[in-house]
């Protein structure tokens, strides 16, 4: 059953794939999908004499891995995704020597012949992407998306027409959907950060293409607002998963003696974060660190006082709770002795079992009809 999960054949190729990350719980699902198998056939029959290929958004390295002795550039928003498409490529015996992972902010500096990009669900995530390979693609080049035929949209080949250029899309095979497009614009700005304003406060938020909630505030981290700690004392706080920042934020204006570490596997978030410190609350910006992270990786054991989360509930398109879990014990591991671990979530995910399982003790300190606000205190310190 494993291996069947992790055996990928793709194109005349066959790969051990892993999702990541590899400690996750949730193991039924593979590491690459019928859109990576439709484009990989697509190319090799149509276009296996181009070099240089850029890709972007490859979840896990399946294109990565295929397309190894060809690609230069592997674009992606997420810590995740990166580290899986390293492991993936080690793991298969192959190098990623010749590979630049980059961000969403960079620009390719090596030549490219050929773009594959998976579509994102996230059309402004599209956009961003698209318009960064406008300052940089030679005219003629072909961008090829791939994608689930339910996340391609009018607005997908919109998108497409606007920073690339004339766009066709395939018929569906396996419920997947290629689109084209040879690139014969002008370079263009990525579009602007959508803001709003945060009520009852000065604050104006920025969101980067790819944030959590960029469209308004989170109805869940509303109501995580009225249960933030309020101290004058110095405390290390952590705002695990945080998105936009906006809990760490508001955190800042209730302690403000205190440091905070925005932490996000999004590189748009952590930017995000950044951004919205610098703008609302720039004299604390000494007392803020950001950092793209799966969960607290690398945190020294009890080092933090008070950990904040709204944790996430899917990966990619899949709905999973095993982040949240690695963010608990992580969480566990990460807290002082008498610190606390305090998170918002829905009703229905039970994470009250979970918190007690991982540190034996929860508190409700606060719920509506959708919510609960639960905290936990690390009692004693791990055994090591
Ligand atoms: N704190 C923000 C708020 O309340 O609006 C965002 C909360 S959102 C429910 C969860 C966040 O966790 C997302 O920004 C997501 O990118 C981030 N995330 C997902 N997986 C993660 C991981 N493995 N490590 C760190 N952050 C992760």
């Amino acid at each position: 059953m494993i291996q069947e999960l992790t055996q990928a054949v793709l194109g005349n190729k066959t790969f051990t794939l892993e999702r990541f990350p590899l400690e996750q719980k949730t193991r039924s699902l593979q590491a690459w999908d019928s859109a990576d198998e439709y484009l990989i056939n697509y190319v090799e029959e149509h276009h296996s004499e181009l070099n240089n290929i850029a890709i972007l958004n490859d979840s896990f390295g399946a294109l990565s891995c295929y397309f190894n002795d060809k690609a230069n550039t592997l674009i992606s928003d997420s810590f995740i995704a990166h580290q899986a498409a390293k492991y993936n490529i080690e793991k298969n015996n192959l190098t990623s020597a010749n590979l630049d992972l980059l961000s969403c902010f960079d620009l390719p500096s090596s030549e490219i012949d050929l773009v594959l990009i998976k579509i994102p669900k996230n059309n402004g995530l599209l956009a961003h992407q698209l318009a960064k390979l406008s300052q940089v693609l030679k005219p003629g080049t072909l961008v090829i998306g791939a994608g689930k035929t339910k996340d391609i949209h009018n607005s997908t080949s919109k998108a497409f027409e606007k920073y690339i250029g004339e766009a066709k899309t395939s018929l569906a095979v396996k419920k997947s959907r290629l689109v084209f497009a040879k690139f014969e614009k002008q370079a263009q700005d990525t579009p602007a950060t959508i803001k709003w304003e945060l009520k009852n406060t000065d604050f104006t938020i920025n969101n980067h293409a790819n944030v959590f909630s960029r469209d308004s505030l989170d109805i869940g981290a509303r109501f995580f607002m009225n249960f933030l700690p309020q101290t004058k004392k110095v405390k290390s706080i952590v705002d695990l998963g945080c998105g936009n920042g906006v809990i760490g934020l508001t955190t800042l204006t209730k302690c403000p003696n205190s440091e905070i570490t925005f932490v996000d596997e999004s590189d748009m978030a952590v930017n995000s974060a950044g951004l919205n410190i610098q703008q609302n609350l720039p004299e604390k910006l000494d007392q803020c660190t950001f950092m793209q992270n799966d969960c607290m990786t690398g945190f020294d054991a009890e080092s933090q006082d008070i950990i904040l989360c709204n944790p996430p509930f899917h990966q990619q398109q899949a709905v999973t709770d095993h982040i949240a879990w690695q963010m608990f014990i992580d969480a566990r591991r990460v807290l002082k002795v008498g610190g606390e671990l305090r998170i918002i979530g829905n009703r229905h995910l039970d994470y009250h079992g979970k918190l007690e399982r991982i540190f034996g003790n929860c508190k409700l300190l606060g719920s509506n009809s959708r919510f609960v606000v639960l905290s936990s205190t690390k009692e004693k310190a791990l055994q090591s």
